[in-house]
């Protein structure tokens, strides 16, 4: 008899995956899908950090490591953390797992009692929700629209805030929005969890270097929450080393030394060949990420001008990571012979079906009535999408 678990159950599948998933069928069938569903960075991996893992595999760097992972790369990211941050975190304070994506759910399960209510401004990456679900969590949302730029309050923030508040997660960059929130913004923001003692702040600057003017501040730079805040980062975004899998939580010493407790039971260190790659990425030339993000933000001006010449699409302009997140309400009631558009999603798979365009639903964001598109692809693929996309969105009357 089939027995799956209520936790599993409970659970809904990665949207983003599921999506490109759907999108690399399409094209082992031979349509010519334009992929804007997954977020990752097109580019390979720069040569000199695959170098340092083929040297690597050479000088047998292949048996485990300590769980949290090499004390070389843990100080390699302490020094990244205090040059480019301006924070202090011991290398003890340093966990590195398989990805941002387990350092946060690390970081939720170990922290997290069932009950605990856990803040998430919302629109949310898709994983969030469900990594507090599997905590036995309660998810409390707040609600930022494009008319805020997707950015909450202090006011929003403060009302949300309750004695069962444990955790309040803030994501920028931002995906899916790309919102940035500036030093003052965030000010705000903090002045507020300055108040209530028991709340732990996450803050997941994976996108930190896909920023396009904004001047960046870590959450943890301000002194009034330091000691109650957990940076999550990684290599996937900024070095283009999303299948390596390398992430890291930077938390105070006794929550990294719950988290070190639970991957030792759970999955043990992260690839030792990927660490020393994610190593040289530290230690090595920075370049890369520079050449990188000029390049981001070139494609951002372009797909923002394209989307402005859309009828009925509403966008902000995103000021980092590599996503757009327009609003589509105005499409929605709207039909295409039989196909009618009842909700963001039913517009994200009538855009696979009729422009061949893979986009995710802004519902798997906790926002329905928009859609989320990864601009992380050539301009060509760029032009090319949005002229399908503007084509078959004027077919819908
Ligand atoms: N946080 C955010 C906001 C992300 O977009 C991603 C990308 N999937 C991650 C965390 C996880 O990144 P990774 O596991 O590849 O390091
Ligand atoms: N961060 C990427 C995205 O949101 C990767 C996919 C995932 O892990 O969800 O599309």
């Amino acid at each position: 008899m089939e027995h799956i678990s209520d936790r599993v159950n409970s659970l809904a599948a990665s949207a983003t995956l599921a999506m490109s998933q759907k999108s690399a069928e399409l094209k082992a069938q031979g349509i010519d899908v334009i992929n804007l569903s997954v977020g990752e960075p097109d580019f390979p991996t720069p040569a000199h950090i695959k170098d340092a893992a083929k040297k690597a595999i050479d000088d047998n760097f292949t048996f485990y490591t300590a769980v949290a992972g090499y004390p070389s790369l843990r100080k390699a990211i302490s020094t990244k953390l205090e040059t480019e941050n301006g924070v202090k975190f011991a290398p003890e304070q340093i966990v590195v797992g398989n990805g941002a994506k387990q350092a946060l759910c690390n970081v939720i399960l170990a922290a997290i009692n069932p009950g605990d209510e856990v803040i998430i401004p919302t629109p949310a990456w898709v994983s969030y929700v469900e990594m507090v679900k599997l905590a036995e969590g309660k998810v409390v949302t707040v609600n930022a629209p494009i008319e805020q730029d997707f950015k909450i309050t202090p006011t929003q923030l403060e009302a949300a805030i309750t004695p069962a508040t444990r955790m309040v997660l803030l994501c920028s960059p931002s995906n899916p929005t790309g919102s940035v929130y500036s030093p003052t913004e965030l000010q705000g923001l903090v002045d507020v969890i300055a108040k209530h003692p028991q709340i732990i702040v996450m803050a997941d600057e994976i996108y930190e270097h896909i920023n396009f003017g904004e001047e960046l501040r870590s959450l943890a730079s301000f002194p009034e929450i330091a000691d109650r805040t957990v940076i999550i980062n990684g290599v996937s975004k900024a070095y283009a080393m999303t299948g390596w899998r390398i992430g890291y939580c930077a938390a105070p010493l006794w929550l990294a030394k719950a988290v070190n407790k639970l991957q030792g039971q759970y999955s043990s260190n992260p690839s030792s060949i990927a660490q020393k790659a994610a190593e040289a990425a530290y230690t090595g030339s920075q370049d890369c990420i520079e050449e990188m993000r000029r390049a981001f933000e070139r494609r951002r001006n372009l797909v923002v001008s394209l989307a402005r010449e859309i009828p009925g699409l509403k966008v902000n302009e995103p000021k980092g990571a590599f996503y757009l997140f327009p609003e589509v309400s105005a499409f929605i009631g709207r039909k295409c012979g039989d196909t009618e558009i009842k909700s963001s999603g039913d517009l994200a798979l009538y855009l696979l079906d009729k422009a061949h365009v893979a986009t995710v639903d802004g519902d798997a964001f906790c926002a329905p009535g928009y859609i989320r598109l990864s601009y992380a692809t050539s301009d060509d693929n760029i032009r090319e999408a949005m002229r399908r996309i503007k084509e078959a969105l004027a077919n819908l009357k």
